[in-house]
């Protein structure tokens, strides 16, 4: 049966930094739903242009777009294991499509690795973060640098700052992640799969907690 594992935390949790950790240890591909749509707007795409709106105002882009740009991905024949989902579902209405789809798939939500991280962390981390323009590799000028400046150290392409995190639009992304998101935390608790894992450690021990805990739970 496909194994599927859904990561949740505030923005700047450092869910993508964990995914690119973990995803090839577990032999799950990594589906971001924000590289997705980032992707989607770098080839101008009409789902992009679309997303785009919602994303640059710190805002979630509707339901019905983003559950259908997923079940499509998570159609395709690499997802055959299963998926590390990152960023997705962000809320309810997501979550309970998602059930829905993994049902056509065999499969359920086995493992919710939450990233417990205070509010009061996220702004540096996220005002400080650096990607990569090819694959969205994340760094922190601070806490996770580049070996040399602005480039990614993993393919060798530009590093930039994401538009959505500016000062302002980052605290506009931690209330609609409170508002919207935080519900999920009790919706997997009573579902009995979620695992908290403290997410202020260093990105080493958070990664060795993050497979203790999935594993505890696909075992
Ligand atoms: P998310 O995907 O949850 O928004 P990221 O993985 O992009 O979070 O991480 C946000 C920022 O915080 C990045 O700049 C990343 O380098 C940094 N970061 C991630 N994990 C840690 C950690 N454990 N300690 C310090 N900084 C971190
Ligand atoms: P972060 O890693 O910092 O949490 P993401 O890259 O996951 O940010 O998301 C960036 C933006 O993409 C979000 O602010 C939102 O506009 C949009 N987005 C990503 N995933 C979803 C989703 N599941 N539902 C709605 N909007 C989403």
């Amino acid at each position: 049966m496909p194994v599927y594992v859904v990561l949740v935390g505030p923005p700047g949790a450092g869910k993508g930094t964990q995914a690119q950790a973990i995803s090839a240890k577990l032999g799950l591909p990594h589906i971001s739903s924000g590289d997705i749509f980032r992707e989607n707007l770098k080839l101008q795409t009409e789902l992009g242009q679309q997303a785009a709106a919602y994303m640059n105002r710190g805002e979630l882009v509707p339901d019905d777009l983003t559950i259908a740009m997923i079940q499509e991905r998570l159609s395709r024949p690499d997802c055959a294991p299963g998926a590390l989902l990152d960023g997705f579902p962000r809320t309810p209405a997501q979550a309970e499509a998602l059930n829905e789809m993994l049902g056509k798939f065999n499969g359920s939500v086995n493992a919710v690795p939450y990233i417990n991280v205070p509010e009061a962390v996220l702004v540096e981390r996220l005002t400080g973060r650096w990607t990569c323009r090819a694959a969205g590799h994340v760094y922190h000028e601070k806490f996770n640098p580049p070996q040399a400046l602005g480039v990614c150290d993993v393919d060798g392409s530009e590093l930039y700052q994401r538009e959505d995190d500016k000062a302002e639009t980052v605290t506009r992304r931690i209330r609609v992640y409170l508002e919207q998101t935080a519900p999920l935390i009790a919706y997997y608790q009573a579902a009995g799969v979620l695992m908290e894992v403290d997410g202020t450690q260093p990105i080493e021990q958070v990664t060795v907690d993050l497979l203790a805990a999935i594993a505890k739970a696909t075992e």
